[in-house]
């Protein structure tokens, strides 16, 4: 069979390899120069399972009222003319009590997981060299109301399968001895040794350059336009400047974009962009600087060490799609940086960058068929994109090619009745 991929982002490029290596022709369609040029480029580089409790909880409530009009605030809620942006939001409030919380912490576990596990054959397999670290990730907390809602988080957690143990605060700096100098105190955290970071966007390149060995025909600088439709079934891809690109199933693979690509089509797509900043700072080999991967949940923000750079990513800002940087929104993350880490505050080789993350109401992601016949889609992965890109893709792939997946599919394809 022939796919169509749009979309090389982690997600994609995921896709494309797992559907190339079930045997399937592949082309992947994607506007950029080259492979997780946009929000798959430089996000948090967690591959967290451990993060899975989404934002959408029954403390996010009181959080954003606290946080509301303040525009350093690690959640802000841009109030815009925008019935998608409405529409999302009451569906996000339907997703906050505890029952559905639990019920999609779960969901995006068991995925996670799976995923994880996935990506740790694929690069052993491959050989793959991302900037890498199996050092485990270390949830911090300097409020000790925080700290006690990690707890029943890490209680549930454990209960499917992750191993997210409780930690002392003098346990904390044991693991992460850069934590030391913090300048506001640290009351305790949690620590999953299995969990881990690395590099989005070199993975990506490098899946990219193994699944174009298998076969797979990357076609880059081509703006997908529409989709054409023929009765039940979707027919090709018009591509702006008007060639078209035939195929026997379609994957819409475009993160953020993917609700804008479908609407015409009467799908409607339960994804909103909710924009995240990350800076990277050249530090060298400096001790001060953390090794393990970090999550600072109370700031939503998380650190991971690449090599000779420090990622520290987060916050969300629901603004449409708007991918401007803003001064105080990128100057409250590395002022956050610099008074838990006081001894690389002298770095001033920062990169900034905003991405869009494509974000369900639930943080669930929706992988499989949609009511037309041979279109799919695999989206909607918001804060774990990275984590979860190798579980979705193959999950994907079996559900493309009619082979029994290794996950039970239906959590991410309850959703799909959103769809219709
Ligand atoms: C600040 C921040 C920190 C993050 N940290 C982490 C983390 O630590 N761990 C984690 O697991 N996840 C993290 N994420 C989330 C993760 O990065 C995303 O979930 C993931 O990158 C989404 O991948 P994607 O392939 O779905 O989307 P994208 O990477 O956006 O890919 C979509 C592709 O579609 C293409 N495209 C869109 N429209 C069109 C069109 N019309 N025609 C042609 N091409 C088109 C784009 O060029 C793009 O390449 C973070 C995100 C952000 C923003």
């Amino acid at each position: 069979m022939h796919v169509v991929v749009l979309g090389a982002g982690l997600v994609g490029v995921s896709s494309a390899w797992h559907l190339a290596a079930a045997g399937h022709q592949v082309t992947v369609v994607d506007r950029q120069a080259g492979p997780a040029l946009e929000t798959s480029y430089a996000n948090g580089g967690q591959i967290s399972t451990s993060h899975a409790e989404p934002w959408a909880n029954p403390q996010v409530l009181s959080n954003i009222l606290r946080w509301l009009g303040r525009e350093d605030s690690p959640l802000l809620w841009r109030l815009r003319a925008d019935p998608a942006q409405w529409a999302w939001g009451l569906r996000f409030l339907r997703e906050c009590p505890p029952a559905r919380a639990r019920h999609n912490t779960i969901a995006i576990l068991r995925l996670a997981l799976y995923s994880r596990a996935l990506l740790k054959d694929l690069r052993s397999v491959l050989g793959l060299e991302y900037d890498q670290a199996q050092r485990g990730i270390l949830h911090f907390y300097t409020d000790q109301a925080e700290f006690e809602h990690a707890i029943t988080q890490a209680d549930l957690m454990r209960e499917y399968g992750c191993d997210r143990v409780v930690k002392s605060a003098r346990e904390c700096l044991a693991i992460e001895p850069a934590l030391a100098d913090a300048k506001v105190p640290i009351v305790g955290g949690t620590f999953t040794a299995d969990d881990e970071s690395g590099d989005a966007h070199l993975f990506a390149r490098q899946l990219a350059e193994r699944a174009a060995t298998l076969g797979v025909v990357f076609r880059y600088g081509c703006q997908v336009a529409a989709l054409e439709r023929r009765a039940d079934r979707i027919a090709g891809v018009r591509l702006a400047g008007g060639a078209s690109l035939a195929g026997d199933a379609y994957v819409v693979a475009l993160g953020s974009y993917s609700p804008l690509l479908l609407r015409p089509l009467g799908l409607r797509l339960p994804v909103y962009p909710a924009k995240g900043y990350s800076a990277t700072l050249a530090v060298g080999d400096a001790v001060a600087a953390p090794k393990v991967s970090l999550t600072d949940d109370g700031h939503k923000i998380v650190f991971s060490r690449l090599g000779g750079r420090l990622r520290v990513a987060g916050t969300a800002e629901f603004a449409g799609y708007d991918t401007a940087l803003n001064d105080t929104r990128c100057r409250a993350i590395v002022r956050r940086t610099f008074d838990i880490f006081p001894g690389i505050s002298g770095c001033r080789d920062i990169e900034y960058w905003a991405g869009l993350r494509p974000a369900t109401p639930g943080n669930v992601p929706l992988v499989g068929a949609t009511r037309i016949g041979n279109l799919f889609v695999n989206t909607g992965h918001g804060t774990l994109g990275w984590t979860m890109a190798c579980g979705t893709g193959k999950l994907l792939a079996d559900l493309v090619g009619r082979r029994a997946p290794e996950v039970d599919p239906s959590p991410y394809q309850a959703q799909g009745s959103l769809m219709a």
